[in-house]
């Protein structure tokens, strides 16, 4: 393109087209407008595209992450799945040894095994908490002498049929819970007892003996003795 030549001292070509264009007085603008124009609709063009690269780059930052709490997801899905694999073949075998019967007596002594150090520790601790516990919601002017065995039974009851401190026995044939109790005949001996001492009163003790009402009800109510038609008569009384 042939260069024009300026006609007052403030014109010059413009360096990208050649153009002669007004550089105003101080020289601010280097190029004509329409260049300039140009220009300004490439940076534009530019920044859209940097801003669209930018989001796009994020996006698969973000995929990239979520992969990956996906896999450590997976890893725990499967190490949850393991553990609960564990649980239950665990639960199986404790089943069975539950209900294979071992000699009455000799599992009641094992309360004392130095294997058992954990359990008898929780059952003692369950049931002092549990005795302190009722003791300080009674009347105990006129306790007698077993007030004392009568609730750390219940307790034990409640506490091990929870936790599964449940054994099928023989010599007498049946059930011991928590190495100590028979649940099939204590019926009759805790009604006349929660009535005797008055056990009602105790929040605490109505809580659990509730409990355990419906446990013994369905486990041995068709024993049709003495101790299931109490368990069913407090039942009854107490409305569980
Ligand atoms: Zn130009």
């Amino acid at each position: 393109m042939d260069q024009e030549v300026p006609t007052n001292p403030s014109q010059k070509p413009c360096p990208i087209c050649s153009k002669l264009f007004d550089s105003g007085l101080s020289g601010m603008r280097t190029k004509c407008d329409d260049c300039a124009e140009q220009i300004r609709r490439e940076e534009a063009e530019k920044q859209r595209a940097d801003k669209e690269e930018l989001k796009r780059q994020l996006k698969a930052k973000h995929k990239r992450e979520q992969r990956k709490r996906d896999r450590l997801l997976g890893a725990e899905a499967v190490k949850q799945r393991r553990e609960l694999v564990r649980s239950e073949r665990q639960q199986r075998e404790d089943e069975i040894v539950r209900n294979t019967p071992v000699h009455a007596e000799t599992h009641s002594e094992s309360f004392y095994d130095p294997a058992n150090t954990d359990n008898r520790r929780f059952l003692q601790d369950q049931s002092n908490q549990f005795l302190e516990q009722v003791s300080s919601e009674v009347n105990l002017s006129d306790v007698g002498s077993d007030f004392e065995d009568w609730v750390t039974i219940v307790n034990r009851l409640v506490v091990g049929f929870e936790n599964k401190f449940v054994q099928r026995v023989y010599e007498p044939a049946g059930e011991l819970i928590s190495y100590t109790v028979f649940p099939d005949v204590v019926g009759a001996f805790l009604e006349h007892r929660v009535k005797f001492y008055r056990l009602d009163e105790s929040s605490s003790f109505l809580e659990a003996y509730r409990k355990l009402l419906p446990i013994l009800d369905e486990r041995y109510g068709s024993n049709n003795d003495k101790h299931s038609d109490a368990v069913k008569r407090e039942r009854e009384r107490l409305q569980v």
